[in-house]
């Protein structure tokens, strides 16, 4: 899924957590940041099989999924390593250990599951300042309803 899209979802659980007194606001966005930052792989995979760091190439050969772009992070060997520091966190830090868990699993979640059960009908295509978009409208969707209920969930 897109950047903005793993931002957002992480965001909107952190914010449950604010509701909660376990997280406050900044501690939301923070996790956010690291759940969307977590596509970074394509970015560094990109730069070193091509010798091209522009982010725009990049970008548009993820979009189009010409690049097999996603490192170990994205598969079972990370998952393992990241969920082991996920576990060794929490004895040290729990609030970091949440950081990790909900940015790293919702991200994953976002990667993996909805193909499963969805296969994108409907598409928008679309280029931002040369960065081209052909996104699913089920995921445009989602955008919208995150919106609504982070917008809920700060008020
Ligand atoms: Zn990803």
């Amino acid at each position: 899924m897109y950047p903005f899209t793993h931002f957002l979802f992480a965001f909107f659980i952190g914010e449950i957590l604010v509701k909660y007194n376990i997280f406050n606001h900044q501690i939301a966005l923070i996790t956010a940041l690291i759940a969307t930052l977590i596509d970074i792989d394509h970015f560094i995979y990109y730069g070193i099989k091509h010798k091209d760091w522009n982010l725009k190439h990049a970008w548009n050969g993820a979009v189009y999924k010409k690049e097999p772009e996603r490192t170990f992070i994205h598969h079972k060997l990370g998952f393992i390593l990241i969920t082991l520091i996920i576990i060794a966190t929490y004895f040290i830090n729990p609030i970091i250990s949440y950081i990790l868990a909900i940015a790293y699993y919702s991200h994953m979640f976002l990667d993996y599951i909805p193909q499963i059960f969805i296969t994108p009908q409907k598409t928008i295509k679309t280029k931002e300042a040369g960065f081209r978009i052909n996104i699913a409208l089920y995921e445009i969707i989602f955008i919208i309803l995150l919106i609504i209920g982070i917008i809920f969930l700060i008020l």
